[in-house]
């Protein structure tokens, strides 16, 4: 079993990334964080994400909008981003109040600029197999991961539980694409599906995106699988200050000794999210310097 390192791997991604943006002299790319409202998880995302920007060289802007604030409010500031030319990211990080719709937030953030992957114009795009699309960051994290281990996935059965627009489906179609990684058999399971095992057993690579604790099992893996853990769920730990730990959607213990790669939660796909909104926000500033 070989332990995939998230963080090492997303290390190295943001220092090729230093390097690509040292080169652009003076003219940085800038990305707009929107966050509304003041929940701690989002401050929390989105402190880590401008630090991280700010190692790389990436400005950042920080739009706090009230968790009053309208759906059509809410476009305004969005388009006013748009029409920035000064801002080639823009990121409105979920979740938004229940009063949002945030489809319709998600797609009025110019496609150019959607370095969060999640406009419809962008999701087309990725099953158009077009390479200046944005990939949602999580799946486009697992597809790094998988891509920097050299773990074979042509004509592999990848097996992703979770139908997620943020995760699941666009995980799927990814490797699903004519390339390397890609042109893998993919099924997608999900609630509904019934004898989940059945699936999940046939998998070269699972990858877990569910959000239930501990959920995949050493019954439900292939002996020599890849198993990629998606999930960052909270489950109480009194022998913590916080009196939780995190765990992700598989039974890390039991599972990773049959497994020829696996990666853990934390430190597996988490810090790839980040790494690869930066990856994003280069190839937005790269787009718009270099139109077409
Ligand atoms: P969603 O809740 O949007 O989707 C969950 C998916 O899992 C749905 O398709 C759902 O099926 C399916 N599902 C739920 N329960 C079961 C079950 N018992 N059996 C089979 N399928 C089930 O979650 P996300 O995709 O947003 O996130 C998934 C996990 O990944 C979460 O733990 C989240 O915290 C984590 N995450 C981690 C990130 C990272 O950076 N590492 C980033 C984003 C998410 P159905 O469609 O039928 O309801």
């Amino acid at each position: 079993m070989e332990l995939i390192d998230g963080n090492e791997i997303a290390s190295a991604v943001i220092e090729e990334l230093s390097g690509r943006v040292a080169k652009f002299g003076n003219n940085k790319p800038c990305v707009a964080f929107v966050r509304v409202g003041e929940d701690p998880a989002s401050v929390s995302y989105v402190n880590k994400k401008q630090k991280t920007a700010a190692k790389i060289g990436i400005e950042s802007r920080l739009l706090v909008l009230p968790e009053s604030i309208s759906e059509e409010e809410l476009l305004e500031n969005v388009d006013q981003l748009n029409d920035d030319p000064e801002v080639h990211g823009i990121l409105v990080q979920a979740p938004l109040p229940d009063h949002v719709d945030d489809r319709v937030i998600f797609n009025n953030v110019s496609p150019a600029k959607d370095v969060d992957g999640f406009n419809a114009a962008n999701l087309g795009k990725l099953c158009q197999e077009d390479e200046a699309a944005f990939a949602s960051c999580t799946p486009a994290g697992i597809v790094e991961l998988i891509k920097r281990k050299g773990i074979e996935t042509e004509g592999k059965h990848v097996v992703v539980l979770g139908r997620s627009l943020i995760v699941g489906k666009p995980a799927g179609m990814l490797l699903l694409r004519k390339g390397n990684p890609g042109n893998a058999t993919v099924t997608y399971c999900h609630s509904r599906t019934p004898a989940l095992r059945n699936h999940s057993l046939q998998a070269d690579v699972l990858i877990a995106a569910i959000g239930r604790p501990q959920f995949v099992t050493e019954d439900m893996v292939r002996p020599g699988a890849t198993v990629i853990d998606v999930g960052i769920n909270r489950i109480p730990d009194e022998t913590k200050k916080s009196g939780y730990r995190l765990v992700g959607d598989v039974d890390f213990e039991k599972v990773a000794p049959k497994t020829s790669f696996i990666t853990p939660v934390p430190g597996g796909v988490g810090p790839m999210t980040v790494a690869m909104l930066m990856a994003n926000t280069v190839k937005a500033y790269e787009q718009f310097s270099s139109p077409g």
